[in-house]
């Protein structure tokens, strides 16, 4: 259940690491466990983040602030409506300037199963987000390769979200379809969007005991990476 097979981002030859990152991150999804579960062919036509998840972004884009920072997006999709019920924070080793950052892969690799065994459906990689200077609310090259290698490894395109400060958060989301088409898409934010889709919904302590060799099988160890 490993997203990426990269080491941390810091290390290695600047080419070479993304290189490698876009590697990874096309195998990613293939290893999750938990594909889509409705709507394999959705298109999207909104994106609804979970009051934590919103927190989350709101939380990390401060603690940075003025620099960039970012993170990935966990949740499902149901009626072509991207639910995001997790958004991370970039992780241990990270870079950040004014105008560029980069993530921990190591970091997201342990946080994913953590995360997704709280839910009961589980979690799927949805997409990322990630703070722009000033009012830019498009997208750089870099940002728009990284969006297509998350399109690629999620299969059904991707959601890629940008929050700018200027001076109150404001968030910008973007599809990127299977067709390498981009398009704004609304989102909303609260748990209250979440009604009768159960994502949200955590799982048993039952429910942990009984998949417990499952638990200690896909807790990632960088040794192995
Ligand atoms: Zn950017």
């Amino acid at each position: 259940m490993k997203l990426f097979s990269t080491p941390p981002v810091l290390s290695g030859k600047k080419n070479k690491k993304r290189k490698k990152l876009l590697k990874a991150q096309r195998k990613a999804l293939k290893r999750a466990d938990h594909p889509f579960e409705s709507d394999k062919a959705a298109d999207c036509r909104g994106v609804v983040l979970s009051n934590r998840a919103y927190l989350s972004v709101l939380s990390e884009v401060y603690s940075r602030d003025p620099l960039e920072t970012g993170g990935i997006f966990f949740g499902n999709v149901k009626n072509a409506v991207w639910y995001v019920a997790e958004a991370s924070d970039p992780g241990v080793y990270t870079l950040h300037t004014r105008a560029h950052h980069e993530m921990d892969n190591n970091y997201h690799n342990h946080i994913y199963p953590v995360l997704s065994r709280l839910y009961q459906h589980g979690l799927c990689l949805l997409g990322l987000w990630h703070r722009h200077p000033g009012s830019l609310d498009t997208f750089s090259s870099d940002d728009d390769r990284t969006n297509h290698s998350f399109a690629e490894v999620i299969g059904n395109g991707a959601v890629s979200m940008l929050v700018n400060l200027d001076p109150t958060a404001r968030l910008t989301c973007y599809y990127l379809s299977k067709n390498g088409e981009y398009r704004t898409v609304p989102v909303m934010v609260g748990d209250k969007y979440f009604a009768g889709t159960g994502f949200l919904e955590l799982t048993t302590s039952e429910a942990l005991l009984k998949n417990k060799d499952r638990l200690q099988a896909e807790i990632f160890d960088p040794e192995e990476a």
